[in-house]
Parts: C-alpha cells; sequence; structure tokens
C-alpha cells in the first residue's frame, strides 16, 4: 500500500483577511500551509497543489519534500491535476485535504487510512448537535438534524477509483466525497475532530493558535540504534543509502547498510517498537539482499501512524576505511529524502576508534544513531 496526500490550497480566498490569501498567512508564526503539510509529514507522498504564481514561493517553503502540481481555476481542476500526476504511479491510495484545515489530528488520518483497508472510501465527519433553523432575519422554520453531518477532510480513496471518478464528473463539486458518489462510491464516515477547523474566516486564526500552544505540551521521544556488520570480500559497502568503493564488502542478509539499520533501529526504539529484526525477520528469505530504505521508510512510516514525526536524527559510523567524510553529505541528504525531511535536521559523521578494536583491526564497521520524535 502507497499513500500520496493531495493538499489542495490553490485557492485564493481572502475572506480571512489579511491580504494575502489564508494558506499563506502565519499561524504562530509559520504559513498556515506549513502546519498543514507537517500532519502528513510521514503519511506518505505528499503532492502539494497551488496557484500558479505561488509555486516559486512553494519551492522556497518546502523545496524538493513535497511534489508541487499548478492548480486550476476549480477546486475540482486542481485535485484532477495532481490525480493525474499520480497515475502510473506506485500509489494505490490517496488521501484529498484542504490546505486551510492545518490542525488534523493524526487520529483524524490513521481512522480514514483504516477505513480503507475494508471500503473504497471513507472521510471524516462530526455530527450536527446544534439545532438548525431556516430564516432570514427572523425564524421561519426548524430543520431535523438527524443524520445530518459536517464534512471535514482528508476524504481517502483507492486512486484508480477517485481518478475515474473525477474524470466522468461534469465539475462543479464542493468537495471529493460529491465525486465519489456520483460515480455510485460508497463513502464510509469516520470520526472527525472539532481541532480540525477550516480556516475561513479571521478569528478562526485566534482558535487554531490557541489549540497549537495547547498542543505544545507535547510529547517527545528519543531513541538510540547501534549496529554492526563484518567486512567480507567485495569492492563496496552501502552507508546510509550510498553506494561507497571499498576493497571489502560488508556481510549481511539485507544490502548491509550499518548506518540506516542503526537509525531504523533508533526510531523503533523512540516508539517501543522492538528493532528491525522484529518488524523484517533474517529468517524471511523475501529480505534477502533487501535494500534497506525499506526498513527505514516503514519505520518513519510506523512513528507517523502512532502519531509521531521525526524531529532530527544523528548517525554517526565508526571505521578506519573507507573514509566517510567525502560522502558523508550525499549520505545525509539520501536518509533526509527517504525520510522526508529537511536535510538540515539529518547529521551524518564519523570516527575512527584509533585503530583499537575490531573497527580498528578493520574487521568491520559499526555505527550509532539517535533520534527525536514529536508528537502531533
Ligand atoms: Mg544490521
Amino acid at each position: 500500500m502507497t499513500v500520496a496526500v493531495i493538499i489542495v490550497a490553490a485557492g485564493r480566498g481572502t475572506r480571512a483577511g489579511g491580504g494575502e490569501p489564508k494558506q499563506w498567512r502565519p499561524l504562530a508564526g509559520r504559513p498556515v500551509l506549513a502546519h498543514t503539510v507537517d500532519a502528513f509529514r510521514g503519511t506518505g507522498r505528499i503532492v502539494l497543489v497551488l496557484h500558479p504564481e505561488d509555486m516559486a514561493r512553494g519551492q522556497a517553503l518546502f523545496g524538493g519534500t513535497v511534489t508541487l502540481v499548478a492548480g486550476g481555476a476549480t477546486r475540482d481542476a486542481s485535485v484532477r491535476a495532481a490525480l493525474d500526476c499520480l497515475e502510473g504511479s506506485d500509489v494505490t491510495r490517496v488521501l484529498i485535504h484542504d490546505g486551510a484545515r492545518p490542525l488534523v489530528p493524526a487520529q483524524v488520518i490513521r481512522d480514514v487510512l483504516a477505513a480503507l483497508d475494508s471500503t473504497p472510501a471513507a472521510a471524516p465527519a462530526l455530527a450536527v448537535t446544534d439545532a438548525l433553523w431556516r430564516g432570514t432575519e427572523t425564524v421561519t422554520g426548524t430543520q431535523d438534524r438527524t443524520g445530518l453531518w459536517r464534512a471535514q477532510t482528508p476524504q481517502g480513496f483507492r486512486l484508480p477509483d477517485i481518478l475515474a471518478a473525477h474524470r466522468a464528473h461534469p465539475g462543479g463539486a464542493a468537495d471529493d466525497v460529491e465525486v465519489a458518489r456520483a460515480a455510485d462510491m460508497a463513502v464510509r464516515i469516520v470520526p472527525g475532530h472539532e481541532d480540525n477547523l477550516k480556516i475561513t474566516f479571521a478569528a478562526d486564526f485566534a482558535r487554531a493558535e490557541a489549540i497549537l500552544r495547547e498542543r505544545t505540551k507535547m510529547d517527545i521521544r528519543t531513541g538510540n540504534g547501534y549496529d554492526v556488520h563484518a567486512f567480507t570480500e567485495g569492492d563496496h559497502v552501502m552507508l546510509c543509502g550510498v553506494k561507497v568503493p571499498h576493497t571489502k564488502g560488508l556481510l549481511g542478509h539485507s544490502d548491509a547498510d550499518v548506518g540506516m539499520h542503526a537509525l531504523t533501529d533508533a526510531i523503533y526504539g523512540a516508539l517501543a517498537e522492538g528493532d528491525i529484526g522484529r518488524h523484517f525477520p533474517p529468517s524471511d528469505p523475501q529480505w534477502k539482499g533487501a535494500a534497506s530504505w525499506i526498513f527505514l521508510d516503514h519505520a518513519v512510516k510506523l512513528a507517523g501512524m502512532k502519531g509521531y514525526r521525526l524531529s532530527n536524527c544523528d548517525v554517526t559510523l565508526i571505521c578506519e576505511r573507507p573514509k566517510i567524510g567525502p560522502h558523508a553529505l550525499s549520505m545525509g541528504e539520501t536518509l533526509a529524502r527517504i525520510m522526508g525531511l529537511d536535510p538540515g535536521r539529518v547529521s551524518v559523521k564519523a570516527t575512527t576508534s584509533e585503530r583499537l578494536g575490531f573497527t580498528g583491526r578493520e574487521e568491520g564497521i559499526a555505527a550509532i544513531a539517535t533520534v527525536t520524535l514529536i508528537s502531533d
């Protein structure tokens, strides 16, 4: 299952005041959209749909950590543009989210994704609890609220279904559930959350900032990982995802990427989720020769599913040779890309052990890693 998250932020809504579109206005010191994107880090590939005039701004803010797509004149057209760009990829499920809902709780995202295991479409909503009236200046009638819901996002679908539904839809839908229903898709309602507000009016900023202040009572976790692999015959070693030429190789069931293993174990450790061996048993032949980014990607996604995102990590490789220095930057960038992190939050460094012990005798390479996770 590969998940993509489409964040729709191409609108020009200025009802929230401030002179610029609400998704770019600051919320607790950062653009609304930066909070929205952060809410989905670790969930899957993020596709951000922006107004064509905002593409450079998006590139400056998010760099290569998200896929930027230029939106169309309507919300439908913007979603279509993002869906079109996912066609033919390995993405199987897609979450479509309003850019102006920056505070979507991790639990809501998890519930939508979990529902997609057993239904073709799912979306969060809250039951209407206030009495409903009709009228303009005076009340002319009341409306039974039974069976009425306040719709939220992310709305989740299987990619081929929603792509076909959008292509068949004449346009003008209020949201993607409307598009799905027009294609006769069953849409399951999962619990929404009051914090998942859509910023529309100026007062919503104050409410969103109050929620964020409450959330800063956050849960911070650290984890550490340690791994060793012995040298064997070969002409290169894989270290932190980078192929480094060497006079020896590293022995292991997978590609023996000792740095990436230590880092992956550090994430599992922070989550109290055991280690790589628990999630990818060495006794299982399908992991023989596996590329280690599969393990790291799994650990990062597991953190996301449990409501945590990575804040930073630090990996130290311990060996006499090969020399790590010339490769450290590219190792850091490779790890950052796999984890969906800013490279400034990923450190890779190395030390020798002054020719002492097994690393000093060049019998193998050791690695230690530390990570910090922050609750959503
Ligand atoms: Mg290992």
